[in-house]
């Protein structure tokens, strides 16, 4: 097959456009592969589309290799799917909710368990039937709140979901096995760099929920991987290790010093350092006031009010916020503000210490490093004042535990093996062992080998189409223009005239159909009044692997390869050029 250049449906721009910060959108759009229709919303043009295309194909196949089924949901669904998990509520504000002509309620589907479960109730009622994967590739809806950098986070994009139905455990771990095969075999294939991250912190069983992250500086998942080891997971699912418990018998007692203008922790190490004590921020404890808001509401109907509580952290972290929300969910979570502080006098800004908040009746979580035996300088909830050897176990204990402390650099590796390196990624795919959650919701019963009523497990697993895109234009370019693989580039060679003559001209043509005649998908630039010049800059800027120009060499009849990833140019002879070119690609 050969496109021609002079006919293909394509502007190139030379310059960035203005909402673009990252490499992908901006390249993306100014080789003319995608054209923004609204935010968040894109157009796949002729070269993007043949990408999207690529990548699906490559997906599916791994799909069908472990034995999933594709078949396809509408997009447009009738709330009464949603409302029985109740997820038509609990999405919020993402969800593209709308009604029909006759007033009835339909959403943009935004992520299909609902569909899936209901399909496989009304299909299957035995256990004989499973397992079974389903999958299908589909334009998802969220109405995101910061869609961001072109096609990456869209509030329309593609997604490969599948799910799994087993009867048993053992089953669902196999199923997610194989996903998990299927996705590191996809993801190899294209070329990506990626960690597997567990997102779930082990306490429901280690591999229960793992987010593959393609690594790269504009991500915005944070994760951590050991420096000697295997280990590597999502900040939120990080474990901190604790250390030992000490014994509190020869602790000096607690002494409150007038401490004034130390507010910050920054202050309070200079004031404990002038007063001669051998101490620094991790040695401080930073008290940290939040409210904390349980979903759902009380007998009369009524939101619950929200609960202030203390968190407790070494003084030389932050509070995290996406851990601590991690650790409480699905409770949500706000810092205090200045009405809570006015509210509430004995919170003294600054000041505050956990044996205030726990005198006033107010819950204290205290970071996993704040064991028995630990002392501490903290606030003595009186203004100006702090308090020196506040020992946990013995002058104070918290009312629990919480992973809310930020991660840092160096921190051991929960495995024991090593210390924390923090990296950013993109999360490309997500698989999860769902259990009976929606089986259950949606009534999804059938007889099991002995006649009874049973509920088969489920497994769902997402994998980014239109951001793989994104994430490999993100991983492959150089500042002249995209670089893809074989594996996906719109076209496998990218042939161009580059000399005004006739024979040459003749011969590009011959080569062109060549090549196509031998299996390849041709770009051929043969725009007559367009210099060498610009044709090269396009050539760089689209991105294929190859590039074949037949320019002043052709009179000793040779014409130049140029390697678009590695950057090689080599001359070749005319007459075995298509032979080396179908061998490279
Ligand atoms: P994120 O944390 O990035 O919002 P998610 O946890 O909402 O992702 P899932 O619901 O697990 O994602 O969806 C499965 C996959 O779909 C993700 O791994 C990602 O690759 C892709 N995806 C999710 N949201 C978007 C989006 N707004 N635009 C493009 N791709 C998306
Ligand atoms: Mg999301």
């Amino acid at each position: 097959m050969i496109t021609r250049m002079s006919s293909l449906f394509l502007r190139t721009l030379r310059d960035d456009p203005a909402d673009a910060e990252v490499p992908s959108h901006k390249l993306l759009v100014r080789a003319g592969y995608i054209r923004r229709a609204a935010p968040g919303v894109y157009t796949w043009l002729p070269l993007g589309l043949r990408v999207l295309r690529k990548v699906e194909e490559v997906v599916r196949q791994e799909m069908d290799a472990i034995g999933g089924q594709e078949l396809l949901f509408p997009a447009l669904l009738p709330r009464e799917y949603y409302e029985t998990t109740g997820r038509w509520d609990e999405y919020g504000q993402a969800l593209f909710r709308l009604k029909d002509r006759k007033g009835a309620d339909y959403l943009l589907g935004p992520t299909h368990e609902e569909m899936f479960a209901s399909v496989v109730k009304s299909e299957y009622s035995s256990y004989k039937d499973f397992p079974v994967i389903l999958y299908q590739m589909q334009t998802k809806y969220r109405d995101e709140e910061r869609p961001r950098a072109g096609v990456l986070r869209g509030r329309e994009f593609v997604m490969k979901d599948s799910y799994s139905f087993n009867m048993d455990d053992e089953g669902l771990e196999k199923a997610y096995q194989l996903h998990r095969q299927a996705y590191q075999k996809i993801f190899d294939a294209l070329g990506i760099t990626y960690a597997i991250c567990s997102a779930t912190s082990g306490a429901m069983g280690g591999s229960a929920s793992e987010e593959f992250l393609a690594v790269s500086p504009t991500g915005e998942d944070t994760f951590v991987r050991s420096t000697e080891s295997e280990y590597a997971a999502n900040v939120e699912a990080v474990k901190t290790v604790a250390p030992a418990e000490r014994d509190t018998a020869d602790l000096p007692e607690a002494k409150v010093h007038d401490t004034p203008e130390s507010e910050t922790i920054e202050a309070l190490v200079r004031w404990a350092q002038s007063e001669g004590l051998d101490v620094t921020a991790e040695d401080t404890l930073k008290c940290i006031v939040v409210k904390v808001q349980e979903p759902g509401t009380d007998e009369e109907g009524r939101a619950f009010e929200p609960q202030l509580t203390g968190i407790l952290v070494p003084g030389n972290r932050e509070v995290d916020m996406k851990r601590l929300e991690a650790s409480l969910e699905p409770a949500s979570v706000e810092l205090a503000s200045e009405e809570d502080f006015a509210k509430n006098p004995f919170l003294v800004k600054g000041y505050v210490g956990p044996r205030g908040l726990q005198a006033n009746g107010v819950r204290v979580l205290a970071d996993p490093r704040v064991v028995t035996g630990t002392a501490w300088i903290t606030g003595a909830d009186e203004k100006q004042k702090h308090v020196v050897g506040l020992v946990t176990g013995r002058d104070f204990t918290p009312d629990g535990y919480i992973e809310a402390a930020e991660v840092l650099e160096g921190d051991p590796s929960p495995d024991g093996k090593g210390t924390l390196t923090l990296e950013r990624g993109i999360e490309i795919g997500h698989i999860f062992q769902l259990g009976r959650k929606y089986t259950e919701a949606i009534d999804l019963h059938i007889l099991d080998e002995h006649g009874k009523r049973a509920i088969p497990t489920m497994g769902s697993y997402g994998l980014g189409i239109t951001r793989l895109v994104a994430v490999m234009a993100e991983q492959m370019h150089d500042d002249a223009g995209l670089r893809w693989p074989t594996t996906v580039a719109p076209f496998n060679v990218h042939v161009v005239i580059a000399n005004k003559d006739e024979a040459a001209n003749r011969a590009a043509e011959e080569l062109a159909q060549a090549l196509s005649d031998a299996g390849l998908e041709v770009l051929f630039d043969e725009r007559p009044k367009v210099s060498p010049g610009v044709k090269f800059k396009d050539s760089e800027l689209l991105g294929m692997p190859y590039v074949v120009v037949v320019g002043r060499g052709f009179a000793d009849g040779v014409v130049e390869l140029r390697n678009r990833l590695t950057g090689e140019k080599t001359e070749i002879p005319y007459e075995s050029a298509v032979e080396e070119i179908t061998r490279l690609v």
